[in-house]
C-alpha cells in the first residue's frame, strides 16, 4: 500500500531539466493539503458551520486540480516551478483568507512553516532568492499577527472549534514537515551513497588495466610507495619484470585478438600466483611487474621458477589453434626506506630499472629464463 502510494507520487517525476525530488515533495505537500482541507471542512460541518466549510472544500478542489497538473506536462521545461508557484499561491491565499476570517487562535498560520521548508528544499534558485522568500513569509506571519491583534475575525469561532482546528493545523504542519524532511534527508543520503559508489568505481577504473584486469603501472607505483610509507622499518622487497617472448610473432601469426587472449589468460595466472606475496601489475604492453613485498631474492626466485614452468606448459586455445608462449624475467632486490614520497619513488625507479637490465640480459641469453 505504502509502496503503491510512493510509486504513484513518484510517477514521471523529473526529467533531465528538473529534479525528481521537487515534484515528489510537491505532490506529497499537495496531497497532504487535500486531506487537510477535507478534515477542516468536516470539523466545520460537525460544528454546524456548513457555509464556512465551502471554503476548504473549494481549496481542496483547486489542490486536486494542481495534483492533476503535476502529472500532465504542457511545457516540460518550467512545469515544476509553475506547479510550485501555484502551490505557494493556494497555501498563501488560504492562510491569509482564513486567518482574517477565523482569527489567529485556530493556528492556520502554522502552515507558513511548511511553505518556508518548501522554499528551501524544492527549488534550485539562488540562496539569495530563498532568503528573500523566507523574509516575505516571516513578514507575512508578523503582519497577520498584528492584524489579528487589532481586528476581530469576520466569523469568530467557538473555543471548542478553535481547539479542534488548532489540533488539526498543528498535526498537519508537523506531519508535512516530517514527511518533507524525511524525503529530503533520504534523498540526500541516497545521492551521497551513489556518489561514493561512483567515485569508488572511477578510482577502480583509473587503477585497473581494462584488458587484463590487473592493476596498472599507476596503481603499482602507488601500492609500492604505500608499502614503504606504512612500514616503520625499511622493507626488503624483491621486484621482477616479466616479458613475453616473441609476442609480436604471436600477433603476427594468430592475430591481435589472439594476442589479447594470451595476455588475459597469463594475467589470470600471474594474479593467482602473486596473491599471497604481493602484487602483479601490467607494466605496459606484454611486460608485467611482480612485487614480492616480504620475499627475498631466493624465495621469490622459487615462486618465479614455478610460474615459468606453468607458463611453459600452459596451452592457450584460440579458435582451433593452440598457442604456447614463454617468458623472460629480470629480478632485483633492494632496501626501501620511508623518506619523502619523491625519494621513495626514486628508490623504486632504481630497483625496477635494475630488474629491467636483468631482463635485457635474459633476452640476450636466449629468453625463457630468469635472471637476477
Ligand atoms: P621479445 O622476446 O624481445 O620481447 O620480443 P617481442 O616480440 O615480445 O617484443 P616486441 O617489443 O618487439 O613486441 C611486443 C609486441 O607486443 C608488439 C605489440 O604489438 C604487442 N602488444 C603490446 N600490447 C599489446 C596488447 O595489448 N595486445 C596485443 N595483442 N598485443 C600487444
Ligand atoms: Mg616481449
Ligand atoms: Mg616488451
Amino acid at each position: 500500500m505504502m509502496n503503491q502510494l510512493k510509486d504513484f507520487l513518484l510517477r514521471d517525476a523529473g526529467d533531465e531539466n528538473e529534479s525528481g525530488r521537487a515534484v515528489y515533495v510537491l505532490r506529497v505537500g499537495t496531497l497532504g493539503e487535500c486531506v487537510y482541507f477535507i478534515l477542516f471542512a468536516v470539523i466545520l460541518l460537525l460544528f454546524g458551520r456548513w457555509l464556512d466549510s465551502l471554503l476548504p472544500l473549494a481549496c481542496c478542489a483547486v489542490s486536486l486540480l494542481l495534483m492533476y497538473f503535476t502529472y500532465h506536462r504542457q511545457d516540460r521545461r518550467h512545469h515544476t516551478s509553475h506547479c510550485l508557484g501555484a502551490f505557494y499561491g493556494i497555501t498563501t491565499m488560504w492562510i491569509i483568507t482564513t486567518v482574517i476570517l477565523f482569527g489567529w487562535d485556530c493556528g492556520i498560520q502554522h502552515l507558513l512553516f511548511v511553505l518556508l521548508l518548501f522554499v528551501f528544499t524544492t527549488s534550485y534558485r539562488s540562496i539569495k532568492i530563498k532568503v528573500i522568500l523566507g523574509l516575505i513569509i516571516y513578514g507575512l506571519r508578523l503582519g497577520l499577527y498584528f492584524y489579528t491583534t487589532r481586528m476581530l475575525p469576520f466569523f469568530p469561532l467557538s473555543m471548542k472549534l478553535n481547539h479542534a482546528l488548532q489540533l488539526l493545523n498543528t498535526t498537519t504542519v508537523y506531519l508535512l514537515l516530517i514527511l518533507i524532511m524525511s524525503v529530503f534527508a533520504g534523498d540526500t543520503l541516497r545521492a551521497e551513497g551513489k556518489l561514493a559508489m561512483a567515485n569508488q568505481k572511477l578510482n577502480a577504473l583509473a587503477d585497473t588495466d581494462p584488458l587484463t584486469k590487473l592493476p596498472n603501472r599507476r596503481h603499482a607505483l602507488k601500492y609500492i610507495g604505500e608499502c614503504v610509507h606504512n612500514s616503520s622499518t625499511p622493507i626488503c622487497p624483491t621486484v621482477a619484470i616479466g616479458d613475453i617472448d616473441f609476442f609480436k610473432k604471436v600477433n603476427d601469426t594468430y592475430g591481435h585478438e589472439a594476442g589479447d587472449r594470451v595476455l588475459e589468460i597469463l594475467a589470470d595466472l600471474f594474479h593467482k600466483t602473486m596473491e599471497p606475496y604481493g602484487l602483479c601489475a601490467r607494466w605496459g604492453g606484454e611486460e608485467f611487474l611482480f612485487f614480492f613485498e616480504h620475499l627475498n631474492m631466493d624465495n621469490a626466485k622459487i615462486v618465479l621458477f614455478e610460474l615459468l614452468d606453468k607458463i611453459r606448459v600452459t596451452v592457450i586455445p584460440f579458435g582451433d589453434q593452440s598457442i604456447h608462449v614463454t617468458m623472460t624475467f629480470g629480478m632485483n632486490d633492494a632496501v626501501l626506506r620511508a623518506q619523502t614520497p619523491e625519494e621513495i619513488m626514486r628508490q623504486v625507479d632504481q630497483i625496477i630499472m635494475k630488474a629491467d637490465e636483468m631482463l635485457y640480459l635474459g633476452k640476450q641469453n636466449g629468453r625463457n629464463q630468469i635472471v637476477g
